[in-house]
């Protein structure tokens, strides 16, 4: 079958890669929708890995299954089904509630599909099927973006706390703030989201910021809705220019959100940062922020901006993201 790899000489489109069988507790799942995210860039631009290569990228699954291994409970055979991603050992604390995203356990060698086991830039994919959620009444692609750009914009924005009123910042409008800005403003949120890109900031206002900024524009901006700054800050880049900004437009009592993989630090302490600042650094999401999520889909709640690519656009499209040139999120559609 076809699958996007990830190879020591970068991603590549590979057309003979064996078909997955369904160990126990597995399903196999014909992937119907399948996201391209910035993460992916930062994994494959890493001088080593902790997991074997080739691996198949993809951690964004919406499909349908088509079989299921000895003993796999949940989902039938034909289900709508999306993919929760984040693994975990499944007894700590943290799992046994569902935050499986902050296993405090995090087993040597347990991967999520597609960054470190084989994912769901495929034709098929195989997964634990407790894994898989229903996403019967969502478009393929809008319930893959959900899984990780929707998923980890839910956690985010739900740990910073705000209330309706609170002004939210978000920093890089693509795939995951696009969405950021839309969970923030359901929240009764005024937000000023902050691009490079002039149609990224044109996508912000159709999401719902109230301003949508080049960075040299974002402290005015702020300081014309907010005395004192911003209730919160989510940095979806975190660099050293996105991160000083960040801290300069949160105000005191507020909070920063750093979802960003970005390799640079924020200095915190005694008049580094405003007094009571919160910092978080969120990861992925949830079980439970799963659901709300893909629910919020379903009810019509989110504009997910999806752009559908096949196979053979994959491996273009990432270096289009990677220069800023997609608009919301890229999806693979196999066929
Ligand atoms: P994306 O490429 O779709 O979006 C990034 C956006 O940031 C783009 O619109 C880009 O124009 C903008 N941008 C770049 N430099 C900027 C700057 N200096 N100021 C303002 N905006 C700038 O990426 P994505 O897939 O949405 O991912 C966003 C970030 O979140 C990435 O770093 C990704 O690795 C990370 N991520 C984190 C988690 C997590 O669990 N913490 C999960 C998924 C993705
Ligand atoms: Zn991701």
């Amino acid at each position: 079958m076809r699958a996007v790899r990830l190879t020591p000489d970068g991603i590549e489109l590979h057309d003979d890669v064996p078909d997955p069988v369904a160990g126990p507790g597995q399903a196999v799942v014909e992937v119907l929708a399948a996201g391209l995210c910035h993460s992916d860039l930062t994994v494959a631009a890493r001088p080593e890995h902790p997991f074997a290569l080739p691996v198949t990228l993809g951690h964004e699954l919406a499909g349908r299954v088509v079989a299921l291994g000895p003993g796999a409970a949940g989902p039938a055979v034909g289900d709508l089904v999306a993919g929760y991603g984040p693994r975990g050992c499944g007894t700590c604390r943290s799992c046994f509630r569902g935050d499986v995203n902050v296993c405090r356990r995090r087993p040597v060698g347990l991967f999520p599909p597609g960054l470190g086991a084989d994912g769901a830039l495929a034709e098929r994919v195989v997964v634990d099927a407790a894994s898989l959620v229903p996403a019967d009444g969502l478009d393929p692609a809008v319930a893959a973006a959900l899984t990780d750009a929707g998923l980890t914009a839910q956690h985010a924005v739900r740990r910073l706390d705000v209330a309706a009123g609170d002004l939210v910042v978000v920093i890089g409008v693509g795939g995951l703030g696009h969405l950021a800005v839309q969970l923030a403003r359901l929240r009764g949120c005024r937000v000023v989201a902050i691009d490079v890109v002039e149609a990224k900031l044109e996508l912000a206002l159709r999401a719902g910021a109230e301003r949508a900024v080049l960075p040299d524009d974002a402290e005015q901006a702020v300081a014309e809705l907010a005395v004192g700054g911003a209730d919160a800050v989510v940095d979806l880049v975190a660099s050293e220019s996105t991160l000083a900004a960040a801290a300069r437009l949160v105000g005191a009592g507020g909070v920063v959100s750093i979802v960003g993989v970005g390799s640079a630090r924020l200095p915190v302490g005694m008049h580094a940062v405003p007094l009571g600042t919160r910092v978080d650094v969120p990861f992925w999401g949830s079980r439970g922020d799963l659901v709300d999520v893909l629910e919020l889909g379903r009810r019509g709640l989110l504009e997910v901006e999806t752009e559908a690519v096949g196979f053979d656009d994959v491996v273009a499209t990432y270096d289009r993201l990677d220069r800023g040139d997609v608009l919301g999120r890229a999806v693979l559609v196999p066929r």
